[in-house]
């Protein structure tokens, strides 16, 4: 079967004052559908910006990105905008990224309304159905983010994300900023979507702990490199 997801030679480099600043020089990776790639290193060593590539939120300096056979740098118009709804991405603080003057129906229908799926009575049971997807109770749709604790924002972050039925998900510290209490019913409700939806993740964190438990292998970076690639069983065996 040929690869759900291929990064070859990926790179991102930024002018700042006058200097190349190599974000992500030469990462390559294969992803399996139905997979989850861990993705760890400190903090700007790169990840966000592999991450944001692989769904085409930015635009790579060099490299391939292949998706189900498909070179993903030449998408175009309708192919473009399809590709939109089969990639998504959930990010680390979901109060910045929930917009704050939104109702919860409306964020979580967001990209139902951008891709015109659905609308008025099948656009409210869409909701109702990603909301009790990630736990959430039918009244919180006509309640706004500030309402809601660190952990249920991050929910509907990760409905609003589901809504188009993706088929990708990066998730850019989906726990970073969440109590060490809620991260792991966060990183559960996430595994447990992957298998019911049948979901292929990129998860990225910069420590490892939790990251072990959800992921198949994990990608170690380092400055815009990769330095290792090993399975979660090889890193769980290690004292
Ligand atoms: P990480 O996700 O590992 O924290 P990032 O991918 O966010 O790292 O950033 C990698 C490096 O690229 C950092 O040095 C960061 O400051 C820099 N960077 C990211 N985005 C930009 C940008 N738009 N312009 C200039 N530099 C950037
Ligand atoms: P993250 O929460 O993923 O670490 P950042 O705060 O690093 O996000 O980056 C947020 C946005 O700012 C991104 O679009 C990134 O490309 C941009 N950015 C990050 N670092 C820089 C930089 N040094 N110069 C310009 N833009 C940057």
């Amino acid at each position: 079967a040929q690869p759900f997801m291929q990064v070859k030679g990926l790179k991102k480099y930024y002018n700042v004052q006058n200097q190349t600043l190599k974000a992500v020089d030469n990462i390559s990776l294969d992803i399996s559908e139905g997979e989850t790639v861990g993705l760890v290193g400190e903090s700007g060593c790169g990840k966000s910006t592999v991450g944001r590539a692989m769904i085409r939120l930015n635009e790579p300096t060099g490299g391939e990105l292949v998706f189900k056979g498909e070179d993903m740098l030449k998408m175009r118009g309708n192919r473009l905008k399809q590709l939109r709804r089969e990639v998504q991405m959930i990010f680390q603080d979901p109060y910045a990224s929930l917009n704050p003057r939104m109702a919860v129906e409306d964020i979580v229908a967001e990209g139902l309304d951008i891709h015109h799926l659905a609308k008025g009575k099948k656009r409210k049971e869409r909701v109702l159905e990603l909301l009790d997807l990630v736990g959430l109770d039918e009244e919180h749709r006509n309640r706004y983010p500030h309402e809601f604790s660190g952990g249920q924002r991050q929910r509907i972050g990760i409905a609003r994300a589901l809504a188009v039925n993706p088929k990708f998900i990066v998730c850019d510290e989906p726990i970073s900023a969440l109590d060490v209490s809620i991260q792991a019913q966060i990183v559960n409700l996430l595994k447990s979507l992957q298998q019911r939806m049948g979901l292929t993740y990129l998860f990225i964190a910069h420590d490892l702990s939790m990251v072990k438990y959800i992921s198949d292998r994990i990608l170690v970076m380092y400055l815009g490199n990769r330095i290792e690639l090993a399975s979660s069983e090889a890193l769980h065996a290690k004292p």
